[in-house]
């Protein structure tokens, strides 16, 4: 459990295919495939071991 984001509600990360911004609510975790709203992408929800930060992978 991450006490530093309390209070953010979802997290805006940029589609590493079409750069367009995907919220992530915190119903999402990381290794949870979500799609791209945009260009429909499918993206893999993976967390940076060093810096916890949040990111997407294509998920083909
Ligand atoms: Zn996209």
């Amino acid at each position: 459990m991450a006490a530093m984001d309390s209070g953010k509600h979802g997290i805006s990360i940029d589609c590493p295919m079409c750069d367009v911004e995907i919220t992530i609510t915190q119903d999402d975790r990381p290794g949870d495939q979500i799609f791209c709203t945009y260009c429909s992408t499918p993206l893999k929800i993976r967390k940076k071991k060093e810096t916890d930060e949040i990111y997407l992978e294509e998920d083909f």
